[in-house]
């Protein structure tokens, strides 16, 4: 794309590798090879041990390599064939200039392109950056953006401990740590000037001057810069700003927000990009408006009124949280304590200042809020599925008094997944055979998807029983150590190897334990429940994951709860908890289950991508009719699922405990009378071809809809470029102006 992607570390790497390995390096400094054909085999092959235990880190691999080893490789010609198709196709793919936004927004050039801020992104799990939805969000934005040619840089912040770790003890109680991330040994290079040293920028944070140097993972085309405090000449404390992601009390929180805004603004101005649209995701990085006018003041020396409509012109905002608790906000001291010296330079006031945070004007104590901030200085807002758009415009319409609810410009692009990311290898080579090898690049067409169809019901059951013994035997592998460590009862470790059985109904459920998430809602009745997973005859089994936040004692006591109920004798075999859930976890339950649960409290979930990714793989989702699902979920003219099931009735109350037997009543009731009777309904050979009739529907109603690069059109075409007409039909979104 632009000098700029040349890797330096890239080069010192390859100087180690013997000659026909060389080109390895490339690719170990490009996440692209994480959703190219190849995926692992290639870094895998090098060490398979070493490969699980440095978390799949390509660099890590080779740099640990021996010469023998490498040498032995060196001399495979398979392996030589393997590297040189990879790069041929890593070579073409980095060259490409007929791209989808070549041909229908070519006004958007990498000269000026969207800088996209987040307080985290999930790229991969080597890349240890993000918790959970809105970050892996952040990573597939990425990813589509690149496949589609999108000029496109991300902004973020590289922690130097991530989120946290989970682990639980022998209580079931959730234990939290920490790991060094180690900078050095990972994809990602840090800048450096001219002359050599780390490029820095400096701001001032709590009255004191901190700099920053800037690191960047190669995302495909895409670059993503990430600010890093952790520098000998930075104050003990100021060292960890980016210590941690979502940890700390407010003033944490907002020192970490003004390096992602202000900071990331100067980043871009120190690399001298000069992007035509700032775009926040979630409200983290709203200073960023307020820098971005600084700049222009200093330069035009104009007044902050008199630029605002400039500022406003280039920025852009999505919003991701329904419930008004989940905004950011920061008292008015202090916004004192971190802006005093700062509003002077917009040339307003205190007051003036304090303003654009303010939901209501003339209260000295009213907060200042992200979201307002975000929503006040972008030309266009918008919210992650249909009915959040509603939720949010109804939740901020006291910004806009003069508008009725539905004219409040807050409008919706739904999320989606990214498809060669969140597709099993196994899948995709299937899809390859009948939808054409080209599918990865035509995921938004419903034609193609038709073709699942065509797929002999036998073929797709088998590589899908494989995923899920794939699953199963990661399951068994995870738990077994995490018993081991918690120096469980030696018969319990050695029944581990035959916890889950490969031919009985798998649910999966993994999400962050957040009480509105309802982790509990299938137990509620116990008995109940104990039924359906324990009948002789057409058992079910059941696959959790997720964190509860460090704070959320409520949420830990569900997992303990949970934890519990495993341990049941009638059903111990049948319940599993993997811990530390990340991309990779992710990966193999999505790929594995049969069913998907989502049974969050209505409207709470602003979207949810994991059920998106379950369906790309041929599972069914089993979901409250929230978030993306409101838009996916297809019924026939008897109200029955087409391709998977609502939980919970139209009836919607406020009594929680209320809702909560309703839904996990129509939960019990969706389980025993349809979704089990449908999978044990099997031909002598096994196959459910009722079963599989929905895993296809499933396939092809969700997968040309909920993927990013329908997302990244719509961005484009709505956002990010909206005087363009696009050749590609707005699918989903409506952005309202
Ligand atoms: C996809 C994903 C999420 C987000 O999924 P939700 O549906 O929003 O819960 C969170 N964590 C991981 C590891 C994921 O892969």
């Amino acid at each position: 794309m632009n000098n700029s992607s040349v890797i330096n570390a890239a080069i010192a790497l390859s100087q180690k590798l013997p000659i026909p390995l060389k080109r390895l390096a490339d690719l170990a400094y490009n996440y692209w090879w994480s959703w190219s054909t190849d995926r692992v085999s290639l870094f895998q092959t090098i060490d398979p041990h070493h490969w699980e235990s440095c978390g799949h880190n390509p660099v890590a691999i080779l740099e640990s390599a021996t010469y023998e080893r490498l040498t032995q490789l060196a001399e495979d010609p398979f392996y030589l064939k393997q590297i040189s198709e990879l790069t041929r196709e890593f070579d073409k793919y980095m060259t490409q200039q007929d791209t989808w936004v070549s041909r229908v927004a070519p006004q958007v050039s990498s000269e000026h392109p969207i800088a996209y801020f987040c307080a985290e992104f999930g790229i991969h799990e080597s890349l240890p950056i993000y918790s959970g939805g809105l970050g892996i969000l952040a990573g597939d934005h990425l990813k589509s953006a690149s496949d589609l040619g999108v000029p496109m840089v991300g902004i973020g912040l590289l922690y130097r401990q991530g989120y946290f770790r989970q682990k639980l003890n022998h209580n079931g109680w959730q234990e939290d740590y920490y790991v060094d991330n180690l900078f050095h040994q990972m994809p990602i290079e840090l800048i450096k000037n001219q002359q050599g040293e780390p490029l820095t920028i400096e701001l001032e944070v709590r009255q004191r001057m901190v700099k920053v140097q800037i690191w960047r993972a190669q995302v495909g085309r895409v670059s993503l810069y990430l600010l890093d405090t952790d520098r000998h000449d930075n104050d003990p404390i100021d060292r960890w700003l980016t210590g941690h992601l979502y940890g700390g009390n407010q003033e944490t929180r907002i020192a970490q927000e003004v390096v992602l805004g202000i900071g990331g603004v100067r980043t871009l101005t120190a690399l001298g990009i000069k992007p035509s649209v700032y775009h926040l995701n979630e409200g983290h990085a709203a200073f960023s408006t307020l820098e971005v006018a600084r700049e222009e003041i200093e330069r035009t020396g104009k007044s902050f009124y008199d630029i605002e409509a400039s500022v406003k012109s280039r920025c852009v905002f999505t919003t991701h949280t329904p419930v008004p608790a989940g905004h950011d906000v920061f008292s008015p001291d202090m916004m004192d304590s971190f802006f005093a010296h700062y509003w002077p330079k917009l040339r307003l006031s205190r007051e003036q200042f304090l303003a654009l945070g303010a939901r209501r004007l003339g209260d000295p104590w009213e907060p200042f809020g992200m979201t307002v901030l975000a929503l006040r200085m972008c030309r266009a807002s918008n919210g992650v599925s249909e009915l959040h758009g509603q939720v949010s415009r109804k939740m901020w319409m006291v910004l806009y008094p003069e508008r009725s609810e539905d004219k409040v410009p807050i409008g919706y692009i739904t999320n989606g997944v990214h498809a060669p990311t969140w597709t099993a290898p196994l899948l995709a080579d299937l899809y390859n055979q009948y939808l054409g090898a080209d599918w990865k690049t035509r995921a938004i067409d419903p034609k193609m998807w038709e073709k699942v169809d065509e797929i002999p019901d036998e073929e797709l059951w088998w590589r899908h029983q494989i995923l899920k013994e794939r699953l199963i035997a990661y399951a068994r592998y995870k738990i077994k150590k995490a018993r081991e460590h918690r120096g469980e009862d030696y018969h319990l470790v050695q029944s581990t190897d035959s916890l889950l059985n490969p031919k009985v109904l798998t649910i999966g459920f993994a999400r962050r334990f957040s009480p509105y998430k309802r982790g509990y809602l299938l137990m509620r009745d116990a008995e109940r429940a104990l039924r359906i997973f324990g009948n002789a005859e057409r058992p079910v089994q059941i696959i959790f994951a997720g964190k509860a936040h460090p704070a959320d004692e409520e949420g830990k006591r569900i997992i303990q709860r949970l934890m519990e109920w495993c341990k049941h004798s009638a059903i111990q075999h049948r319940v599993a908890f993997i811990e530390d859930y990340d991309i990779y976890v992710g990966q193999k339950l999505v790929q594995g289950v049969d069913v998907w649960l989502n049974n969050p409290r209505r409207p709470l979930e602003a979207s949810g991508t994991s059920g998106q990714k379950v369906c790309f793989n041929g599972g069914i989702n089993c979901s409250v009719l929230d978030g993306w699902w409101c838009e996916g979920y297809k019924a026939d003219a008897h109200g029955k699922g087409i391709n998977g099931w609502a939980i919970g009735e139209d009836a919607h109350t406020s009594d929680q405990d209320l809702q909560d037997s309703i839904d996990s009543e129509s939960l019990y009731r969706l389980l025993e009378e349809e979704i089990v009777p449908l999978f044990y309904e099997q031909d002598a050979n096994g196959i459910p071809h009722r079963w599989i009739q929905m895993m296809k529907a499933s396939i092809k109603t969700n997968a040309p809809l909920f993927n990013t690069d329908r997302m990244i059109a719509d961005y484009v075409s709505q956002v990010y470029v909206p005087e363009i007409a696009t050749s590609v039909e707005p699918i989903l979104a409506k952005v309202l102006v």
